[in-house]
C-alpha cells in the first residue's frame, strides 16, 4: 500500500477545464507546501478581432515550420541538434526579413522554439530508454492551434477586457482569479477561442469535517466505480451513448464536399463529451471528499489491461478522475490510498480471507467461496477487501508493501 506523494517533487497535472499543477517540498519527512500554480480558462469574444488571432496563429505556425526545416537542415550539415539560443538569434534577424513575423509576441516565438525543444529532448531520451516517439515535424498552419507569452504581448483591462497583441476582446469571466499572473496561451478550440490565464497564488485549503469513514473502489467497466458501502458512484459512458451521432457526423464529414463544416461539427460534438466528462468527474471528486476520509483504489496498470477494455477505460477517464480526486482530496484533507499492485483485491474472500486463483478469469462476476459459503459479486467484494486493507493500514499510519 503507499500513498502517491512519495517523492521530493509531486506534480498532479491535467487537461482539465482548469489545469494546475502543485508543489510540495520535503522538509523533514513532513510534505510541505510551497506554491500553487493554476490555470484559468476563459472564453474570448469580439467576432471582428477573432480573425486577427487566426493570423497570428497562421503566421505563429509559419515560424513553427521554418524552425522545423532549420533544424533539418543543421542536422543534415553538422550532424548535431540545433542549439536553442542560437535558433533563437537567428529568428531575430529574420524577423528583418519577415515584415510579419512582428504580429507575433516575441516572447511567443520564444516559445515556439521551447517547444520544438522539448520534442527534441523527448525524442533523444526516450530513444537512450529504446521507445520510440515521433520527432517533431512540419504542421498544417490549420493545425497549429495555440501561442503562449509570458510577460508581454497582453494586458488585462478592467471590465472583463484583455488586449492580446494590438486588439483588445472580452472574455467570459466566470470566476475572477487572483494572484500573479505567469503566462497566457491563446487557444483555438472548435467551439472558439480561449485564454489560459497561468497564475501563482498561495494555497487556499479548506479542511473538510472528518467523517471517520474509510472507503474502497473498485473499477468496474460497467459502472465506473462499484464502493464498499454499496452507495453510488457510477457515470453514464458518455462517447457510448453519443455513438450514433458520432457515427453519423464522421460519415458526412468523409463524404460532404465543404468539409470544414461538419468537421466543425463533429470536433464540437467531441469537446462536448469531454467536457461533459469532466464535469461529473468534478462532482463525483466533491461528493466522496465530503462522504468519505479515506478513499482506497487499486493500482491502475493501464498497459497491463487487455486490449479489448480500452475503449470503456477511456471512454470512463479513470486515470484523469484520480488526479482530481487526489487534488480535492489534497485541497480538503482527505487521503487517497492505492493498493499495491500485486494486492488480488478481486480474488480472495472478503469474509474469510480464501484465496480463489479461478477467479483470475475476469468473466466470472458472482462466485461462491469454497471455504466459507459466502456469496460474493466480484466488483463489490474486491471493493471490501480494498476497504479493509486500507483501514489496517491507515491505522498503522505506515505504508506496507506487498499485502498478499
Ligand atoms: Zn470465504
Amino acid at each position: 500500500m503507499s500513498v502517491r506523494g512519495g517523492s521530493d517533487i509531486h506534480i498532479i497535472e491535467f487537461n482539465a477545464r482548469w489545469m494546475l499543477t502543485t508543489t510540495f517540498k520535503r522538509l523533514s519527512g513532513i510534505f510541505y507546501y510551497m506554491v500553487e500554480v493554476k490555470t484559468y480558462r476563459y472564453k474570448l469574444y469580439n467576432r471582428d478581432a477573432l480573425e486577427y488571432l487566426d493570423s497570428i496563429l497562421v503566421i505563429a505556425g509559419h515560424i513553427y515550420n521554418h524552425c522545423i526545416a532549420l533544424h533539418r537542415k543543421y542536422y543534415a550539415l553538422y550532424h548535431k541538434s540545433l542549439n536553442k539560443y542560437a535558433l533563437q538569434k537567428h529568428l531575430t534577424k529574420l524577423k528583418k526579413r519577415y515584415k510579419r513575423w512582428n504580429d507575433v509576441p516575441s516572447q511567443a516565438i520564444q516559445d515556439i522554439t521551447d517547444r520544438i525543444d522539448r520534442s527534441y529532448k523527448l525524442f533523444y531520451s526516450n530513444l537512450k530508454k529504446g521507445v520510440k516517439t515521433n520527432l517533431p515535424h512540419f504542421q498544417k498552419s490549420a493545425k497549429y492551434k495555440s501561442f503562449t507569452t509570458k510577460q508581454c504581448g497582453y494586458k488585462f483591462h478592467g471590465n472583463n477586457k484583455i488586449r492580446i497583441g494590438v486588439k483588445e476582446f472580452a472574455y467570459w469571466n466566470s470566476r475572477p482569479f487572483d494572484g500573479k499572473v505567469k503566462a497566457l496561451t491563446v487557444k483555438r478550440k472548435s467551439s472558439g477561442y480561449y485564454i489560459y490565464v497561468v497564475v501563482e497564488q498561495e494555497s487556499k485549503t479548506e479542511t473538510l469535517a472528518k467523517s471517520g469513514k474509510i472507503v474502497g473502489f473498485d473499477f468496474s467497466l460497467k459502472n465506473f466505480l462499484v464502493s464498499s458501502d454499496g452507495s453510488d458512484c457510477s457515470m453514464p459512458k458518455l462517447l457510448q451513448r453519443n455513438l450514433n451521432s458520432l457515427r453519423n457526423l464522421s460519415r458526412k464529414y468523409s463524404k460532404s464536399k465543404g468539409k470544414r463544416g461538419s468537421l466543425r461539427r463533429l470536433q464540437k460534438l467531441h469537446e462536448k463529451i469531454t467536457n461533459q466528462r469532466n464535469d461529473l468527474h468534478w462532482k463525483l471528486a466533491h461528493r466522496l471528499c465530503k462522504t468519505y476520509d479515506v478513499m482506497v483504489f487499486e493500482t491502475l496498470d493501464l498497459a497491463s489491461m487487455d486490449r479489448r477494455f480500452k475503449k470503456s477505460i477511456n471512454d470512463f477517464g479513470f486515470n484523469a478522475f484520480l488526479s482530481i480526486l487526489e487534488y480535492v482530496a489534497h485541497r480538503t484533507g482527505k487521503t487517497v490510498m492505492y493498493a499495491d499492485r500485486y494486492f488480488a483485491s478481486s480474488q480472495l474472500c472478503s469474509e474469510c480471507g480464501y484465496k480463489n486463483a479461478a477467479l483470475k478469469d475476469i468473466g466470472i462476476r458472482e462466485w461462491v467461496c469454497p471455504n466459507c459459503g459466502t456469496i460474493h459479486n466480484r466488483d463489490f467484494n474486491a471493493a471490501l477487501n480494498l476497504q479493509k486493507v486500507g483501514a489496517s493500514t491507515f491505522s498503522k499510519k505506515h505504508p506496507i508493501t506487498g499485502a498478499c
